[in-house]
């Protein structure tokens, strides 16, 4: 039999977020400073009290299988955080401990698709979702959004796109990589939508925390039983504690939801690293003042980001009002010429501003966002000013 890979991994992507960042690395490790607008990662120390908490899970000899949902200390600890902060009942049970967010929302889609069945997913979305998607089996459904309606989903749109395949909605608020926060009367409007419909809701929570402007967070499961029982609510440490690196993620569900994931878990990766659970239980403990501060200078640099690029020719931005990311719209410089070569796409354009000012940005064409490119300003005040006048002067250049 000739060898030859399988089509569900030939048909795959590669994370358009991590090969910047890869690429970003690869010309940091050469001794240029690079303006890292690419991925979206703190650039945040992870709080001492935290790393102090690995140092004693060592001492401790925690260094043993976990159970494969989690430790009940840490899913007791992720139940409390949901009550304290989110207004959601869920029992330990309820609860399953992964490698990051992103193992996460892969068991959910595992655990809810069959071959063929469809998943409205509000476009621009994260790079994950669509092939996540895929990769158990179901078909992404693109519902456009409007840089004029703040990337809002239309619930009409979401009706109109619904087929009897429909199994599933994704929901990601505060979103990457639009920064738009969901109202509460969208959200409500989606549950009903999900409810009447009978479809599962997978709500992708990781920004919480970070929200401006007034704006809060509402965790579309908190609306009442109905809706939790639709409901996958996904969330992790990597964002909130600095700690993408330690790879610690949760999903809360109903009960045979959970089970289903566990199932799967056990054989894809088994529990996670049991050094990093201990360390995430004790971050959850704490740390309210460290994000507070935190959220304090994303909000700082937001304004930062957003004041510099509304006095920058060639491009423009709506005002986000969570995450850390803007969505530049390059629109104008599309079709145009720099150095002898035209600019394309976005993708082009990432290209040649990591080239030439060592800048990176995420192509919005990853995102489905053609013409726009993400910037993270999850960087220092210092580089959003330098950065920023860099494209300034890339853009001086385009003919
Ligand atoms: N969801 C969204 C929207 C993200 O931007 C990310 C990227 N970190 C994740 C999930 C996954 O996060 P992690 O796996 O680091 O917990
Ligand atoms: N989620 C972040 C981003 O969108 C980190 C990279 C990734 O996991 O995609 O840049």
């Amino acid at each position: 039999m000739a060898l030859y890979l399988s089509s569900r991994c030939t048909g795959i992507s590669p994370s358009a977020t991590l090969a910047v960042d890869t690429r970003a690395k690869q010309l940091r490790a050469q001794g240029k400073h690079v303006y890292g607008f690419g991925v979206g990662e703190p650039d945040f120390p992870t709080p001492e009290y935290i790393c102090e908490a690995a140092r004693e899970a060592l001492s401790l000899g925690l260094t043993r299988y976990t159970p494969v949902a989690g430790t009940p200390e840490l899913r007791s600890a992720i139940a409390n955080k949901l009550e304290q902060e989110n207004n959601l009942s869920y029992s330990p049970k309820e609860i399953i401990v992964s490698n990051g967010a992103k193992q996460s929302l892969l068991n959910a889609f595992i655990a809810i698709l069959n071959p063929g069945d469809e998943v409205l997913l509000p476009m621009p979305c994260w790079v994950s979702y669509p092939e996540m998607i895929r990769m158990a089996g179901g078909v992404p459904i693109a519902v456009p959004t409007k840089e004029s309606e703040g990337f809002l989903p239309n619930v009409n749109l979401l009706r109109k796109l619904t087929t009897p395949r429909t199994k599933a909605i994704v929901v990601n608020s505060p979103n990457n990589p639009t920064g738009c926060v969901y109202p509460r009367e969208l959200l409500e409007e989606i549950a009903a939508f999900a409810v009447e419909k009978e479809i599962y809701v997978v709500s992708d929570e990781i920004y919480e925390r970070l929200v401006y402007d007034g704006y809060e967070h509402v965790s579309i499961a908190s609306f009442g039983d109905d809706i939790r029982k639709n409901t996958i609510v996904v969330n992790g440490l990597s964002k909130t504690f600095a700690m993408t690196g330690w790879r610690i993620g949760y999903a809360a569900a109903s009960a045979e939801i959970v089970q289903a994931m566990e199932a799967y878990q056990s054989h894809a990766t088994s529990g996670p690293n049991s050094i990093a659970q201990y360390a995430a239980y004790k971050a959850l403990a704490n740390g309210q003042e460290y994000i507070r501060a935190m959220r304090e200078e994303y909000d700082a640099r937001r304004k930062l980001m957003v004041e510099t690029i509304e006095k920058m020719d060639g491009v423009s931005c709506i005002v986000p009002h969570g995450a850390f990311y803007v969505m530049l719209n390059c629109k104008e410089l599309i079709g145009r010429g720099f150095g002898g070569r035209i600019i394309d796409d976005a993708q082009t354009l990432s290209i040649m501003l990591l080239d030439a000012m060592n800048v990176a940005v995420v192509p919005g064409d990853a995102f489905e966002a053609p013409g726009f490119c993400r910037i993270s300003y999850a960087v220092s005040r210092e580089d959003i000013r330098d950065g920023l006048a860099a494209i300034g002067r890339f853009i001086a250049q385009v003919d």
